[in-house]
C-alpha cells in the first residue's frame, strides 16, 4: 500500500489529495494544524485551518490570503481524499489532521497536549492505521505536574515578589502558553500586563470567544509599571533586555517544559522555573499512540529517535519522520512571537534548530532521576 502522506521538499505531501500539512514552502494548498510560525508560514496560496483558530492564523499570516475553515470533525474532500479536523488540545484552533483515502487513515497530531487548557479545546484521539506524533518531551524525564499545582506555585511566587516590592514577570511563548498562563492565574492577586507579542493575541483569542481575566498593555515610553505588584506576561526574548527597565525591580521566571532540567533553568539565569508545556509529556504521548490503535508511527520532531526505539520496544512499527517542525525550545521563544516590534525573536533560528530532528538539550546526567 502506498503512502498517504510522504515528505517532500516543500513539507507533508498528500500526493492523492494534492496538499500539504503544514508546509515549510509556499504551496498551492495548506492544511494547516496550528498558527505557531514553524507549522504556519506564509506564502501559501490557500489555507485550511479549524474554524477556532482562523482569527489567530490570520494574526499570524495578515493580509488577505484565503483561509477556508472546518469545524472539528466536519469533513471535506481533495481529488477523493477525505479530509478533516480534530482538537489537539495545544493552543486555541489547534487540530490533527486525518485523512482518508482507499480505506487507509493517517493523521497528523501537529502539536498537542493532553493536559486540560481554559484556552482551548481537549485533545481528542482519533483512531488511525498511521499515527504521525510529536516528540518534543519524548523521554521518560518529562512528566508534567497538575496544572493546578502549577497555578498555585504561580501565584504563591507572584505574592512573595508583591511582599518584596518587586514585579513578577513570567517569560512564555506570546502565542497559546501567554494567554493559557493569564486564565490559570489568580487575577485578584494584582493587575496583570502584556507584553506587545502577547496582547496581539490576547485580542484574537478574546475575539474568538475565549475568556481571560483583565490584561493591560505595557504603555509605550511608560515609567514604572506594575508598582511592584503587577505580573508581567512576555516572551522569553525579552530576558534581559532594556524592555524590562520600565516595571523597576522585578522578579523573573521562565514557564516552560524545559524547565523541568535543572541545566537550562541554570543557563537561562532565572530565579525561578515553571514547568508548564502545551506539549505532551511522556506519559501524555504514549496514552496519545496508544489512544490511537495505530500499528505504524512515524515520529517527528523532539527526541524523535528515542521515542520511536521506545515505541518499537512495544511492538509498533515506528520510524523518525524527517520534518522542519521545532516545537518548544530550550532556549528560544516560539516564532509565533517574531514580527513584533518589541519582540526581539528571530523567526529564521527556528528553521536552522529544527532541521536536526533530535535537535534537543543536553540533559545533566543529575536531571534524569530528578521526576523519577
Ligand atoms: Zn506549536
Amino acid at each position: 500500500m502506498t503512502d498517504l502522506l510522504e515528505v517532500t521538499d516543500a513539507g507533508l505531501y498528500c500526493p492523492a489529495g494534492g496538499f500539504w500539512v503544514d508546509p515549510w514552502r509556499s504551496v498551492p494548498r495548506a492544511v494547516i494544524t496550528h498558527a505557531h510560525a514553524d507549522h504556519a508560514r506564509s506564502g501559501s496560496d490557500r489555507y485550511l485551518c479549524a474554524a477556532p483558530g482562523k482569527l489567530v492564523m490570520r494574526s499570524r499570516l495578515g493580509g488577505s490570503v484565503p483561509i477556508d475553515t472546518l469545524r472539528y470533525g466536519e469533513s471535506t474532500t481533495f481529488n477523493g481524499v477525505t479530509v478533516s479536523l480534530h482538537p489537539a488540545g495545544h493552543v486555541l484552533g489547534s487540530a490533527q489532521v486525518r485523512v482518508e483515502h482507499e480505506g487507509q487513515v493517517w493523521v497528523v497530531s501537529g502539536d498537542y497536549k493532553t493536559a486540560p487548557d481554559p484556552t482551548c479545546a481537549p485533545f481528542e484521539p482519533v483512531r488511525c492505521d498511521v499515527f504521525i506524533t510529536e516528540s518534543t518531551f519524548g523521554l521518560p524525564i518529562y512528566r508534567w505536574p497538575a496544572p493546578d499545582t502549577i497555578a498555585a506555585e504561580i501565584n504563591a511566587w507572584w505574592r512573595a515578589n508583591q511582599a518584596e516590592g518587586k514585579t513578577s514577570v513570567l517569560l512564555a511563548y506570546a502565542l497559546g502558553k501567554a494567554q493559557r498562563l493569564a486564565a490559570m492565574v489568580d487575577p485578584s492577586i494584582g493587575p496583570i500586563h502584556g507584553h506587545g507579542a502577547v496582547m496581539k493575541l490576547v485580542r484574537a483569542y478574546r475575539d474568538s470567544g475565549v475568556r481571560l481575566p483583565p490584561i493591560d498593555a505595557v504603555p509605550a515610553r511608560a515609567k514604572h509599571v506594575g508598582q511592584g505588584r503587577a505580573l508581567v506576561i512576555a516572551p522569553p526574548s525579552v530576558a534581559g533586555s532594556g524592555w524590562l527597565r520600565v516595571f523597576g525591580e522585578v522578579a523573573v521566571a521562565q514557564a516552560s517544559g524545559w524547565m523541568t532540567v535543572r541545566g537550562i533553568r541554570r543557563r537561562r539565569g532565572f530565579g525561578k522555573g515553571f514547568v508548564v508545556s502545551d506539549h505532551a509529556d511522556f506519559p501524555g504521548l504514549v496514552a496519545a499512540v496508544e489512544a490511537t490503535g495505530a500499528r505504524r508511527v512515524l515520529v517527528t520532531h523532539g527526541s524523535s529517535e528515542a521515542f520511536a526505539r521506545f515505541l518499537r520496544g512495544r511492538g509498533l512499527e515506528a520510524d523518525v519522520l524527517a520534518t522542519r517542525f521545532t516545537g518548544e525550545q530550550p532556549d528560544r521563544d516560539d516564532a509565533g512571537d517574531a514580527g513584533d516590534d518589541d519582540s526581539v525573536g528571530a523567526e529564521g533560528a527556528h528553521e536552522t534548530e529544527g532541521s536536526d530532528p533530535d535537535a534537543g538539550p543536553a540533559v545533566d546526567p543529575a536531571d534524569r532521576g530528578e521526576l523519577s
